[in-house]
């Protein structure tokens, strides 16, 4: 089998769970069976499923090594509220539809990929170790066939097998006679083509072009295959959604509002948060926004106006926050009139009103969320959006060093980490949660990603308030933050009220 010609056969069965471990590998290759699945489990399935995959995301940007994240994501999969996903139909189901939602954008499908991917590698890992599978049963389950070596040409590399295992113990800093005989039924027989990584790192036996692997060698062999096999799989979905449209626009819709939708928290109301008010909002930004809001707010002090994507996201936001619709109108007012004078009663205060609910329809609207913020780009003068993902390296660190953000050099540099890996998409959820650790510390058990301004906004909330008290921070808030410096009027960290 050629690596560009991954072909799976169709009729065997793709699933093999390990008895007791009961741990799912599947190359996913048949979509799943089933005739008709209700509109609640559809939704459930897929947002469990990429509530899972963006923790397993959040501890790939940590860089833990492959027995780290084994031990966490096995740990993940015991949890209740993943339990429907430790069923292989739901598993499967539920793949389908994320590889499906997530087809539309590129890093939407960066997304699916590379935690996939780091989810198939750990199950395979941790059933190879436990030994609770054969691959044997594995390999003939998913179609694919690796060779034993023949009886001749083993006999000609068994001297040279037993020194790699020789080698191996010596690299594990055991003895060479501890190594395990050399046995044909252990080594499986592969065209090199087919795991190139494993050739460039010689660390492996080559032989007249086949690699010689033993059995826990495998998962190497195999995470390149899922690799091209559902890198495939989301090109197809990409090119087959827009006829999918035309099929049926209603499951389009579904699919759309998936691949847009916040989990968690929708922040209408500040119900935790009390105390937010017009006239300590500048320290609350100091200490709380995340740096969106910061640099949209900041904008706002420094230029006394936004333009109208820019006014929604910071007004929804503020309101989220904790400030009642009379706080919002003060601090609005305060900075729009100066610019647009008297028609701020005519043009603006309506909306201002109607993000709180008490004109139009009447909604009371959500915040945004960073999956809405996040593709967003701000046009010419504007600022909405995120600007880990619109702002140029420089330009960000420059934002994050200034008096807007207050972070040392090295903070800076660490916030920025995530977003500028070699060869890997932005991490703008970690990025955001190194920015939080910045203004608080670390804390390992607020290790959350973060994907909801409002998330960070009352997170930082919280912090402050275990570590103040909330009778110390009462009295800041009464008294406006006077701990706060002014530098230059621009900056909300450095208002005085
Ligand atoms: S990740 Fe979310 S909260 Fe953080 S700056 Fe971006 S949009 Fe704002």
């Amino acid at each position: 089998m050629q690596l560009h010609q991954v072909t799976l056969e169709e009729n065997r069965p793709k699933l093999l769970i390990a008895p007791r471990a009961q741990i799912i590998l599947s190359f996913y290759v048949t979509p799943p069976q089933v005739q008709f699945i209700e509109l609640e489990s559809f939704f459930s399935l897929a947002h469990s499923r990429i509530q899972f995959l963006r923790t397993i995301e959040g501890w790939r940007a940590q860089k833990f090594t492959p027995s780290e994240m084994d031990v966490r994501i096995a740990k993940l999969e015991a949890e209740e509220q993943y339990a429907p996903l430790r069923d292989p139909e739901n598993d499967l189901i539920s793949h389908y539809i994320l590889t499906l939602a997530y087809a539309q954008r590129q890093e939407l499908r960066n997304f699916v990929l590379g935690n996939e991917l780091a989810l198939f590698g750990s199950r395979l890992r941790r059933a190879s170790e436990r030994e609770k599978i054969r691959f044997g049963e594995f390999l003939d389950a998913s179609g694919l066939q690796f060779q034993h070596p023949d009886d001749v040409e083993f006999a000609l590399i068994s001297t040279a097998l037993k020194r790699m295992e020789e080698i191996r113990m010596l690299n594990q800093g055991r003895k060479a006679a501890e190594a395990p005989p050399v046995i044909r039924s252990r080594y499986y027989k592969v065209p090199w083509q087919q795991c190139p990584e494993m050739v460039s790192r010689r660390n492996c036996f080559l032989w007249r072009g086949s690699l010689y692997l033993i059995q826990e060698e495998l998962p190497a062999l195999l995470v390149p295959i899922f690799r091209t096999l559902l890198s495939r799989r989301l090109a197809c979905n990409q090119r087959a959604l827009p006829s999918l449209e035309l099929a049926d626009d209603r499951l389009a819709r579904l699919l759309g509002s998936l691949a847009n939708a916040h989990l968690g928290n929708d922040y209408r109301s500040a119900a935790l948060i009390q105390g937010v008010t017009a006239r300590n909002i500048d320290l609350h930004c100091r200490d709380s926004f995340p740096p969106c809001m910061r640099r949209m707010f900041s904008k706002l002090r420094e230029t006394h106006h936004l333009k109208h994507t820019g006014r929604m996201q910071l007004g929804l936001f503020l309101k989220g926050a904790g400030l009642s619709l009379e706080d919002s109108m003060q601090v609005w007012r305060e900075e729009l009139t100066r610019v647009v004078g008297d028609k701020f009663d005519k043009e603006y205060a309506y909306n201002i009103r109607h993000n709180y609910g008490l004109e139009g329809k009447r909604v009371n609207y959500s915040p945004y969320s960073c999956a809405k913020l996040i593709p967003t780009l701000p046009g010419t003068g504007e600022y909405h959006g995120c600007p880990f993902r619109y702002m140029e390296r420089d330009e960000l660190l420059e934002f994050l060093k200034s008096a807007q953000c207050g972070l040392s050099d090295a903070q800076a540099h660490n916030v920025l980490e995530p977003l500028f890996r070699k060869g890997e998409p932005k991490h703008y959820h970690v990025a955001c949660r190194a920015f939080w650790h910045a203004l608080h510390g670390a804390d390992p058990t607020t290790d959350e990603p973060i994907v909801h301004p409002n998330q960070f906004f009352e997170l930082s909330y919280r912090a402050r308030h275990d570590k103040t008290g909330p009778q110390q921070q009462q009295q800041q808030q009464q008294t406006g933050g006077a701990t706060a410096t002014a530098t230059t009027s621009g900056d909300p960290a450095a208002r005085k009220d």
